[in-house]
């Protein structure tokens, strides 16, 4: 299906969505890293274990797209995808793609938990945090060249990280706090508790204790601290009162139910 994109549609999404997102210096174009986003994700689907059952993934496609919905690059297409793995982990490569482990999915109490965890991820996407840094890593010349397939060698280098290191890359403080702060009004502008992703962090931080093992790539590429719990409390504040706000859903039991894992 992903192979069906015609470039002329996917040109005229990104010619809609414009340029005016990300770090806005020094990157691809958003056509180029749609491209091996696209890339990515295929040779993802190969080598890891990715759940393919259409109920689930319709499921965590209509929450993705939900929270993408208010974001400036709604009108590109974004893909998520749930990995069949005991640890509690998300990560974000380029062009979209977002994805979510079903230790992450068991370890929620809530749809707002889930949401909190995927806004973030989505953040970290829309500012195209992973695009910066291997604008940094490779050059923009090479970064280039790697998106339009010329590069089989760089190519397979950053493959292997994402599927050794169960994501792109270390962002650092600053990218970790822009997502955090991005994150938390994605979710409270497509009408998901906020506070969702502050009790999230509280039950990652402390099966950082309970279970450091369960949790170590999470950690090593999105360093939490009480700092950033911080942070998301005094930005959830800031935000106007709303009612109506989602924490729970019939819907998340069943699907977390069913594809949870411990
Ligand atoms: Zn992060």
């Amino acid at each position: 299906m992903k192979r069906l994109y015609g470039s002329a549609s996917l040109a005229l999404v990104l010619i809609l969505a414009g340029c005016s997102s990300g770090g806005g210096f020094n990157l691809v174009s958003l056509e180029e890293e749609w491209q091996l986003g696209n890339q990515l994700a295929a040779d993802i689907s190969r080598q890891m274990p990715i759940v393919n059952d259409s109920a689930a993934n319709a499921y965590i496609n209509r929450l993705g797209n939900q929270l993408v919905s208010r974001t400036p690059m709604a009108n590109l297409p974004w893909n998520f995808h749930i990995v069949d793995d005991p640890e509690v982990n998300a990560f974000n490569i380029p062009g979209g793609h977002v994805y979510v482990t079903t230790g992450l999915i068991g370890a929620t109490d809530n749809v707002a938990e889930l949401a909190g965890v995927m806004a973030h991820e989505i953040a970290h996407g829309v500012e195209r945090h992973g695009t910066e840094q291997m604008t940094k890593n490779y050059g923009l010349s090479i970064l280039a060249s790697i998106a339009l397939g010329q590069n089989p060698a760089a190519y397979q280098q950053i493959l292997a990280q994402v599927i050794g290191g169960g994501a792109m890359a270390s962002f650092g403080r600053d990218a970790e706090r822009e997502a955090d702060v991005l994150g938390t009004r994605y979710m409270y502008d497509a009408g998901y508790n906020p506070n969702g992703m502050l009790t999230m962090f509280e039950e990652l931080l402390s099966r950082r204790q309970r279970a450091p093992s369960s949790i170590d790539k999470f950690f090593s590429t999105h360093p939490l601290t009480e700092s950033r719990i911080e942070l998301v409390r005094s930005e959830i504040a800031r935000l106007p009162a709303r009612s109506g706000l989602v924490s729970n859903s019939a819907d998340f039991n069943s699907f977390q139910q069913r594809y949870g894992r411990g």
